[in-house]
């Protein structure tokens, strides 16, 4: 009789774990964001204007090209570590946050996934270097349903003219590269949805007006225009009529990002409230020692642990080539929760100072909300969550 060997399998790793690379990459990237961008968040939010210097040091660090390989000047990283990036960037500014995000988890790839090898040799290498990237999608009548867009791509010769405006786009007014999404035949609907890779100086492209907004001021969110705008046929992202794929895959990776970038805001609002309740005194005593304030911040650090496995999850899954559409949905849905609630917490355990702007948790609170909001909103992440439960997928 032969004898059966049990081998016995390495226990699985916990969820939130991570490799000691990651570990260092983490630690990095917190520490760049502690000493370089926690002293000019303040600024930064109350000008509604973006710090030059930072977006350098973003490449410098190689931050605006985490996934990009090497041999086009990328760090070679993986989607986790583009979450880690923009969940530890988000702990200290959220609008910091957005930046690396839009550039790596949409515009990166879109350009590495739909991409010629000329198209790659031509834009990726700037990615990594120089260039911010923007994502436009959205227009003032087609947010939610995206697909009903007006702007219009016509074939003239070797050139699409492209009509219209986009409104709402992040890094705007930064960005020199835009993934811009037209239609090329109104009466195909989502079928005539285009791709187009639009270079900031291109005849007939310029970027309108800036938002004034609640939160993630320091993040420019600027109107594109389009008059006669000349854009190559050689510059078309992936095929003629496919934009639509390429708008839903896309956006079904930035979700996660939106889900790190609301784990670290949540964290940074967390970390604010826990140090400032072991500092106020009341009664005699650190609000800390009192059971209803360890309640409320022990709550906000559980819905923070639940937030942090779902997006650690689906970022793997995405990294393991898994189907993640229903987990990043869920992500979205739920870390934009969670920062919400946390914020908000955290503004009330700082009293009446939390409503001031000498203390960090009105910024965070009011950062809080777009989460909820830009990349489709919580009724369109329970839109998809409804349709994979319910349909058995
Ligand atoms: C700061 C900021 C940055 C942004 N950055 C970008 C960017 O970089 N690129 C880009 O393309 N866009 C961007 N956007 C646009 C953003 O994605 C849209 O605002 C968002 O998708 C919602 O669209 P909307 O504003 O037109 O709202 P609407 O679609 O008009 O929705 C209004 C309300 O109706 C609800 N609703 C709509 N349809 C349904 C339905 N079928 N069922 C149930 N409820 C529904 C929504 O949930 C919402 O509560 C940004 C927006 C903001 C505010």
């Amino acid at each position: 009789m032969s004898q059966a060997t049990i081998q016995t399998p390495a226990p699985p790793q916990p969820l939130v774990a991570l490799t000691e690379d990651e570990q260092l990459f983490r630690d990095s990237v917190r520490q760049f964001a502690d000493e370089t961008i926690r002293p000019k968040v303040h600024e930064m939010d109350e000008k509604g204007v973006f710090d030059h210097s930072i977006l350098e040091q973003f490449f410098q660090l190689g931050l605006m090209g985490i996934e990009i390989p090497e041999q086009y000047g990328g760090a070679g990283g993986k989607f986790f570590d583009a979450i880690l990036a923009v969940e530890e960037v988000s702990r200290v500014d959220a609008s910091a946050g957005v930046i690396v995000d839009v550039q790596n988890t949409l515009v990166n790839n879109a350009l590495m996934r739909w991409t010629t090898e000329e198209q790659k040799k031509r834009y990726l290498p700037k990615q990594c270097a120089d260039t911010v990237g923007a994502y436009a999608l959205s227009e003032a009548g087609s947010g939610s349903d995206a697909f009903a867009m007006q702007t219009r791509a016509q074939l003239k010769g070797s050139d699409y003219i492209l009509n219209g405006r986009k409104l709402w786009i992040t890094n705007g007014k930064e960005a020199g590269v835009f993934i811009l999404f037209a239609t090329i035949d109104p009466a195909a609907g989502y079928k005539g949805i285009t791709a187009f890779i639009v270079e900031r100086d291109f005849p007939g492209f310029s970027v309108g007006k800036k938002e004034d907004k609640l939160g993630i001021r320091a993040s420019s969110t600027c109107e594109l225009i389009l008059e006669d705008c000349q854009v190559p046929k050689s510059n078309v992202l992936g095929e003629a009529g496919k934009g639509y794929k390429i708008a839903i895959e896309t956006l079904n990776e930035g979700r996660i990002g939106i889900g790190a970038q609301m784990l670290g805001l949540a964290r940074g609002a967390w970390e604010a409230a826990a140090k400032y309740s072991q500092e106020r005194k009341q009664f005699g005593r650190a609000i800390s020692d009192f059971q209803g304030v360890q309640f409320q911040l022990a709550q906000m650090a559980t819905e923070i642990e639940a937030a942090r496995m779902l997006v650690y999850n689906a970022a793997r899954m995405k990294d393991a080539g898994m189907n993640f559409v229903k987990e990043a949905a869920m992500v979205k849905l739920f870390a934009s929760q969670v920062a919400e609630r946390v914020a908000s917490l955290s503004l009330e355990i700082f009293g009446g100072y939390g409503f001031t702007k000498d203390y960090p948790a009105e910024k965070y609170f009011r950062d809080a909300k777009i989460g909820k909001i830009y990349e489709g909103t919580s009724n369109m992440q329970l839109q998809t969550i409804a349709k994979l439960v319910l349909g058995g997928k």
